[in-house]
């Protein structure tokens, strides 16, 4: 599973990074979300899905 975070709609609220220990997603300079890896490890993709489904703003892509 791949995921990606299109930074232009994140508002850095923190969800993502919490919901995976900065394992998966951690802030940038600016404060806004990014994606640490390319493809999920296995282990991490339902924690993954759940923080795209809690994201405000939908910045949060996966594609299987
Ligand atoms: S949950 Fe969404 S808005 Fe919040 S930090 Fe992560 S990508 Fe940004």
């Amino acid at each position: 599973m791949k995921v990606k975070v299109q930074s232009d709609r994140c508002i850095g609220c923190g969800n993502c990074v919490a919901l995976t220990e900065s394992q998966v997603f951690d802030f940038n300079d600016e404060g806004l979300a990014h994606s640490l890896v390319d493809t999920v490890p296995e282990d991490l993709e339902d924690v993954v899905k759940e923080a795209k489904e809690q994201c405000p703003t939908e910045a949060i892509t996966v594609e299987e």
